[in-house]
């Protein structure tokens, strides 16, 4: 099974627990991935501090759920494992609060590799930089782990001072859950890069331009804004979710033929093959040269003038107003998803 993958991929027996075993793992952060990887690492046996600012509103959330809470650089600096699980913009500021604690032999670990890429975290040469990353929000490598299953990770080896970080990093990933599932072994280059291209050029990037386009050509036409956005916009999660569980070939077989043929002969009116592939090589060149991510940190660092003035004309698009309201209509699906979470905990 494994041989037909063209990349490594680690399950449970490829795992040795005795690696984390007698460490310490101090996990930054208390959100989406900290607050899962805080707990399956402790219901794994794994000696766990999590790390969080003093005024934290999760201080006593991550204490409630029997964690032992300390602000990041004391965390840190008891801890053979340093898990940096803040957004990612916050992660220079807190690395240097915590970059006395890393000592020879120590991990500085992530689960996502933009700082380390793209320079703005750099760590001394004595500890090993990996990558554990989960391909699946929080509440997924939560809630499969409490089932005895889990979600698919990657692990990728920046650094490896100890010798071990390869096997450090997928006991770690063991105790998570991931193994469970397949973990996948990659680079901190391709993960950034390739996270960074499919999210602007295909699913947060592209994917909003052609429903806002699609919206805009309806009602530019006289169609009615409703029936715009049922047609152009809400329906893209029927799609999404017969492509997540059956492939193309899926979604093709589940709507009609004439949807299909349509499909099939029309999309490359509006996906134009050569523009399109431009643009997309266009988004690739910039994220592989820097250019993207040096934009993204002076934004940052200039309190986010564009991000700004970009989300306030987003948020004005006639598209929310109309789907704003006939979202209200699907409220029952809200409380459906809620009566679901309920039972699954
Ligand atoms: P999040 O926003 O859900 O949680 C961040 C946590 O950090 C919160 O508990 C917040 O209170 C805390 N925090 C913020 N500023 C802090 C500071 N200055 N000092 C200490 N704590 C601070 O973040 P997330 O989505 O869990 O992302 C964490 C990392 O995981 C990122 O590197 C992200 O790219 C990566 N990742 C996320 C997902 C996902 O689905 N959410 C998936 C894979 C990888
Ligand atoms: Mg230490
Ligand atoms: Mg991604
Ligand atoms: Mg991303
Ligand atoms: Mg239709």
């Amino acid at each position: 099974m494994a041989d037909e993958f063209t990349t490594t991929v680690y399950r449970d027996e490829d795992a040795d627990s005795s690696y984390i075993e007698s460490e310490t793992v101090a996990v930054l952060g208390y959100g989406s991935q900290g607050h899962a990887h805080a707990l399956n690492l402790h219901e794994s046996g794994v000696d766990v501090i999590v790390g969080l600012r003093e005024n934290s509103s999760s201080w006593d959330e991550a204490e409630d759920a029997g964690l032992r809470v300390e602000t990041p650089d004391v965390a840190a600096a008891e801890a053979d494992v340093v898990k940096m699980l803040v957004p990612d913009t916050v992660q220079p500021a807190v690395y240097e609060a915590i970059e006395d604690g890393l000592d020879a032999g120590d991990t500085l670990q992530f689960a996502h590799g933009f700082n380390i890429h793209y320079g703005q975290i750099r760590p001394p040469e004595d500890v090993d930089v990996t990558m554990v990353a989960p391909k699946s929000p929080g509440h997924l490598v939560r809630r499969t782990y409490e089932r005895g299953e889990g979600v698919p990770g990657l692990i990728a080896v920046y650094q490896d001072a100890t010798g071990d970080a390869k096997e450090r990093s997928l006991a770690y990933a063991q105790a998570i859950g991931c193994t469970r599932a397949g973990v996948v072994e990659t680079t901190f280059q391709e993960e950034v890069e390739t996270d960074l291209f499919g999210e602007q050029a295909v699913l947060c990037g592209g994917v909003t331009e052609l429903m806002k386009m699609g919206y805009e050509t309806l009602v530019d036409a006289g169609y009615s804004p409703e029936m715009a956005y049922f047609e152009c916009m809400n329906e893209m999660k029927l799609i999404v979710d017969l492509i997540y569980e059956g492939g193309l070939m899926g979604m093709w077989n589940s709507v009609s033929d004439t949807a299909e043929y349509g499909g099939l002969t029309r999309g490359e009116y509006v996906v134009d093959e050569e523009y399109a592939r431009e643009g997309m090589e266009q988004v690739l060149d910039e994220v592989q040269d820097g250019e993207f991510a040096r934009e993204w940190i002076s934004e940052n660092q200039t309190n986010r003038p564009s991000y700004k003035q970009l989300r306030a004309a987003e948020e004005d698009h006639e598209i929310e107003d109309v789907g704003g309201r006939l979202r209200d209509l699907f409220a029952w699906e809200a409380q459906e998803d809620a009566d679901e979470k309920e039972q699954v905990q």
